[in-house]
C-alpha cells in the first residue's frame, strides 16, 4: 500500500498544509493501492513564493546555464523510464506499449527542447528597434492524468528553456505517477524553487493556482470545460493562458485509399491508450458506397482487440481509469443505440472474466448522423463511430461540424489530394496517411480544443514575452 504524504517546495520534500486524504484504486481490479494527502491553497502560496524568489534569478540565466540544467532533467528523467512505465501501467491502466512509448517520449521532449534552445534568437529586430524575448514569470502548469509525465515534462523543459520557473499541479489520479517525477526532479537538482509541486484537486489547488496574483502563466492541458473555467479565471490577473484541450477528431477515408490498411489503422487508433487519448480519430469518415467493406473490415479488426491486463504486453485495451469514467462511457453506448445508430461491435457491460476491473467491451457504431451525440461529444473510452459520406465536399463539411479542432486523419492513395484536403480542415495538426508524430511541429487546437500551441519554437514563444527596445 503506497502512502504518498509529501509535496515538493523549494527543493525540498515537505508534508502539504492541506490534509485530505484521496485514495488511489486500481482501475484493473478496483481495490485500494494507497494514498495520497492533497495540498490547499497555502501549498500553493508556499510554492509561488519559492517559484518567485527563484525566477528573480533563473530568469537571468544563459541560454549554456538552461541547456545545462535541461541536460541534468533529461538524464534524471531518462534513469526512471521503467518506473514511470510501471506506475502509469498500474495508476492508470494503459496499455503496457503505450506506457514504454509515453515514457521514453517523456525524456525526449527534454531532449527536443534543448535542440529548439540551441538556435533560438532570444533578440530580434523589428524596424529600427531590437525585441527582446523575455521570460513570461512564474508558470503556472495544470495536467491531466492520461500521459501525465509526458505533459509534465514537456510544459516544464519549455519552462525551463524561456527562463521561468514553475508551480505544477498534476491530476491528483495520477500521484504514483506525480511521486516518480518528483524524485527525478529533485535528483536532476535544479536551484532551489524552480520546480514546485503542489498535489491536489481541480477546485482546491488548481482554481488557486488559476486566480494567484503571483503567476504569471498557466499552462494547462485537461477537458475544454475545465479549460474555460481556467481561463475566465486567469483573465482577472490577466494571466497568459496556453491550453490543450478535448477533441473529437475525424479520420477521413478518401475514396482511392488503401481499406485493407486503413480501416484497421482506424480502429486500433481509435483505441489508443484504452480510448482516452485527447487526439484520438473517434469519427471514422468513409465512402457511402464501401460502408459494407468498410464494416467488414472494422468488424475483423475490433475482433483482434485484445482487453485485458495492462500488464500483458499482448493487450491492446486496459481498463478505465475509473468507475465514473466507466459508468459515463456505458451511458454513451447506451446513448448511440437510442439514437438509432447501428451496433457493429461490442456494446454495454463488461467483457467475460474482467468484472472486477473498468473494462469496456470495445465499440463500433456504424450509419453515425454527424449530429448524433456520440459523433459530437468527446467519449473518452474505446467508442468508434463509422460515418458515411457521399462526396469529398462532404467530408469536408462532415469533419469541420464540430465544437473541437484538435487533430484530424486522412487517408488516399494520392498525396497531393491529400494535401487538398487538408488544407481544407480546421484542426491543429493533420497527419496524412497514419498516425505520426514530430516533436518540433507546434501541437494545439482550433476552435474549442485550445488556445495557443505546444512544442518547438512555437511552444516556446508562448512562455516569452516580447519587449521592444526603442532607441
Ligand atoms: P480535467 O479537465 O478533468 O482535469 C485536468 C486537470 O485540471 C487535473 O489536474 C484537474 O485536477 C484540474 N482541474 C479540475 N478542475 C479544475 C479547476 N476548476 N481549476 C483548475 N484546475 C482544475 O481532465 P482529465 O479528466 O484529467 O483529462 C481528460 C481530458 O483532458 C479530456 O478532455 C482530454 O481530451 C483532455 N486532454 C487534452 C490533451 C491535449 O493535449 N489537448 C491531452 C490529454 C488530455
Amino acid at each position: 500500500m503506497k502512502s504518498l504524504t509529501q509535496i515538493y517546495i523549494d527543493g525540498a520534500f515537505v508534508a502539504p498544509h492541506g490534509t485530505q486524504v484521496f485514495d488511489l484504486i486500481s482501475p484493473t481490479t478496483n481495490q485500494k493501492t494507497g494514498e495520497v494527502v492533497l495540498g490547499d491553497e497555502q501549498d500553493v502560496d508556499a510554492a509561488v513564493a519559492a517559484a518567485k524568489e527563484a525566477f528573480k534569478s533563473f530568469s537571468q540565466t544563459t541560454r549554456e546555464e538552461r541547456i545545462h540544467w535541461l541536460q541534468r532533467l533529461h538524464n534524471a528523467v531518462a534513469a526512471r523510464e521503467a518506473e514511470m512505465v510501471d506506475s502509469m501501467v498500474s495508476e492508470y491502466g494503459a496499455p503496457l506499449a503505450f506506457c514504454k512509448a509515453s515514457a521514453s517520449y517523456a525524456a525526449a521532449s527534454i531532449r527536443t527542447m534543448i535542440d529548439i534552445l540551441v538556435p533560438f534568437d532570444f533578440v530580434r529586430e523589428a524596424g529600427k528597434s531590437k525585441v527582446r524575448l523575455e521570460p513570461v514569470g512564474v508558470t503556472g502548469i495544470i495536467t491531466p492524468w492520461n500521459a501525465s509525465n509526458s505533459f509534465i515534462c514537456n510544459k516544464l523543459s519549455t519552462a525551463i528553456a524561456a527562463g521561468c520557473t514553475v508551480v505544477i499541479k498534476p491530476s491528483e489520479m495520477s500521484a504514483a505517477q506525480t511521486q516518480v517525477m518528483m524524485e527525478a526532479i529533485h535528483e536532476a537538482g535544479l536551484p532551489h524553487g524552480v520546480v514546485n509541486i503542489v498535489n491536489g484537486v481541480g477546485d482546491v489547488v488548481g482554481s488557486a493556482i488559476t486566480r494567484h496574483p503571483g503567476i504569471a502563466k498557466i499552462s494547462f492541458t485537461g477537458s475544454t470545460a475545465v479549460g474555460k473555467s481556467i481561463a475566465k479565471g486567469a483573465v482577472d490577473t490577466m494571466k497568459r493562458v496556453t491550453l490543450e484541450l478535448g477533441g473529437k477528431s475525424p479520420n477521413i477515408i478518401l475514396d482511392d485509399a488503401e481499406l485493407g490498411t486503413a480501416i484497421p489503422m482506424a480502429v486500433f487508433g481509435a483505441y489508443m491508450n484504452n480510448g482516452q487519448a485527447c487526439i484520438a480519430p473517434t469519427r471514422l469518415l468513409v465512402p457511402e458506397d464501401r460502408l459494407a467493406e468498410v464494416n467488414a473490415l472494422a468488424l475483423a479488426a475490433v475482433k483482434q482487440v485484445r482487453v485485458g491486463d495492462p500488464k500483458d504486453a499482448a493487450t491492446t485495451v486496459g481498463p478505465l481509469v475509473n468507475k465514473r469514467q466507466f459508468e459515463r462511457v456505458q451511458g454513451y453506448i447506451r446513448l448511440g443505440q437510442e439514437e438509432g445508430a447501428t451496433l457493429l461491435a461490442g456494446g454495454e457491460g463488461k467483457p467475460e472474466g474482467l468484472e472486477a476491473g473498468n473494462f469496456v467491451r470495445p465499440t463500433i457504431f456504424t450509419n453515425v448522423r454527424n449530429d448524433m451525440r456520440i459523433a459530437q461529444e468527446e467519449i473518452f473510452g474505446p467508442v468508434l463511430s463509422i460515418i458515411p459520406y457521399s462526396s469529398e465536399a462532404e467530408a469536408v463539411q462532415i469533419a469541420n461540424d464540430t465544437t473541437y479542432g484538435l487533430a484530424a486523419y486522412i487517408s488516399s492513395a494520392d498525396l497531393d489530394r491529400a494535401r487538398r484536403v487538408a488544407s481544407k480542415i480546421e484542426a491543429g495538426r493533420v497527419c496524412i496517411n497514419g498516425f505520426s508524430h514530430d516533436p518540433h511541429a507546434p501541437f494545439g487546437g482550433f476552435k474549442q480544443s485550445g488556445i495557443g500551441r505546444e512544442y518547438g519554437v512555437y511552444g516556446l514563444e508562448e512562455y516569452l514575452e516580447p519587449k521592444a527596445i526603442l532607441e
